[in-house]
């Protein structure tokens, strides 16, 4: 008999990436496929740390050492330096048979594509973002010969008409967060170049997203890639997959998820909390966390806010908040370092996401139908939330500003003023999510796709790497 089908799962080593990353590793491993994942050692030892769910037998887990940077920036160089050289001699070091496929990051495309190549092992990309992002980072280059990037911070309205199917919808404000950088010849501006450039080269192409939210321009990206799989949301294909998961909502998380959030959700009146998360990797000036708290309190509404130990940054955090908004905290609000997301935003007394425009948030927030404030800082962010305002119209934008008169203003627009028209398309796009993972659904069906496609492949390698 044929060994079963062996797939290397290979994510960008940061808690956006890993995260669906796994969840997709589950599933495949739900389907009868043999995955081992590759971790780093610093993300596979917080992984262990934060989620004691049993896992899949056919799951394994091998680790990279040596690319792990605590900041993201540094972390884009070491993967750049290190990773490369690392995967090949992991791949060689592992023996038997070779992997049927390799999926890899659509940011680590490089390094997995050329492994790959040299070793005859198909490889597939997983870019874990919108379809619209992935469009928008495949034409970076068209932007620098449109004369469209670089441009200077005073003129940040400017539409941008380069990018076809998303002509109308771009202002220089809302392109990805690289594209700000002057200088075209930075090395994290090249590094996104040259990675999504690497998966053009790969067999196919998944995308964490559903085909009713993004039809046309996922149309459009099957011109560069013959196979897109949009699989999202992960965690609700995971959820209607495997209805016995020990535990669902942590099983990606690198961070330990304070519970006792979902007890003081138990105690407010139902959709009255604005649920505030900026992800885990955005940071605040003092002042920021300032002006947010401030607008959060002036609202008048209960919130709940993921502060996490390095949300501030270093030299900010000195502890001289004034004494009304402790007490208005006191009162109404309640922080903690790392909130159970999904099972926030399906609680019933959240009614709005005050949120950084990180993917999986957004996907996260589109399923549980809550609407969004959309307070973008990095990478694909500034595009998701120009998506969420004006493409499907489930939140508002308050990009690039966060005074605490802007801030208040947003809430009561979401929580009140705006909420009626919001929550329609809102609920709309909610609802398709949850049909695509239904059987007969596109995501649950486009999933079926890939695991048929792998099993079709040629080789048939069989896991052989140590369980650690
Ligand atoms: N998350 C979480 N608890 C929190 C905040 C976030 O479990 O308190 C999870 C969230 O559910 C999401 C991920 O962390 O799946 C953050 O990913 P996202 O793409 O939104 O943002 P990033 O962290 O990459 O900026």
């Amino acid at each position: 008999m044929d060994a079963p089908p062996h797939v290397l799962i290979l994510p960008f080593p940061a808690q956006g990436h890993v995260k669906p990353m796994l969840t997709l590793a589950e599933l495949l491993c739900h389907a009868g496929l043999h995955v081992t994942f590759i971790n780093t050692d610093h993300n596979h030892h917080n992984l262990r740390r934060s989620s004691s769910a049993p896992r899949p037998h056919r799951l394994r887990f091998a680790s990279i050492p040596g690319v792990h940077r605590p900041n993201i920036t540094d972390l884009f160089f070491s993967v750049m330096d290190n990773f490369k050289p690392k995967f090949r001699d992991l791949v060689v070091s592992m023996g038997g048979p070779p992997p049927t496929c390799i999926i890899a990051d659509g940011i680590m495309a490089v390094g997995a594509v050329e492994v790959g190549e040299e070793r005859g092992i198909p490889v597939i990309c997983f870019r874990t973002q919108s379809a619209c992002s992935t469009w928008t980072y495949l034409h970076l280059t068209k932007l620098i010969e449109d004369g469209e990037i670089p441009f200077s911070g005073e003129t940040m309205d400017l539409p941008i008409t380069s990018i076809p199917g998303l002509e109308n919808l771009f202002r220089r404000r809302d392109l990805p967060s690289i594209c700000r950088i002057g200088d075209l010849q930075n090395p994290i501006f090249q590094f996104f170049v040259t990675q999504t450039s690497a998966m053009t080269r790969a067999s196919a192409l998944i995308l964490h997203t559903f085909q009713n939210l993004e039809a046309a321009i996922i149309a459009k990206l099957g011109a560069i890639f013959p196979t897109i799989y949009p699989i999202g949301p992960l965690h609700a294909l995971l959820k209607a997959q495997i209805t016995d998961h020990p535990s669902p909502s942590d099983s990606g998380s690198l961070i330990p998820q304070d519970r006792s959030c979902l007890t003081w959700l138990d105690s407010q009146p139902s959709r009255s909390v604005v649920y505030v998360s900026f992800g885990s990797l955005a940071k605040l000036t003092r002042g920021q966390f300032l002006e947010f708290l401030y607008g959060l309190v002036n609202s008048g509404k209960p919130f709940l806010w993921v502060v996490r130990s390095d949300l501030v940054l270093e030299e900010d955090r000195v502890d001289e908040t004034p004494e009304e908004l402790m007490v208005a905290t006191r009162e109404r609000g309640c922080l903690v370092d790392w909130a159970p997301q999904e099972e926030v935003l399906a609680h019933w007394a959240v009614g709005g996401f005050l949120t950084h425009s990180g993917w999986n948030s957004t996907v996260e927030s589109i399923l549980a139908g809550v609407p969004m404030i959309c307070w973008p800082q990095i990478a694909d962010q500034q595009v998701n939330s120009r998506c969420a305002s004006e493409l499907w119209r489930i939140g508002v934008d308050m990009k690039d500003t966060c005074d605490r008169s802007t801030v208040e203003k947003m809430v009561r627009d979401l929580m009140e003023d705006k909420r009626e028209e919001i929550m329609k398309s809102t609920a709309e796009i909610s609802r398709m999510a949850r049909d695509s993972v239904e059987k007969g659904g596109s995501s649950h069906s486009a999933l079926e796709k890939l695991i048929e496609d792998i099993k079709s492949m040629k080789f048939g390698g069989h896991v052989s790497v140590s369980d650690k």
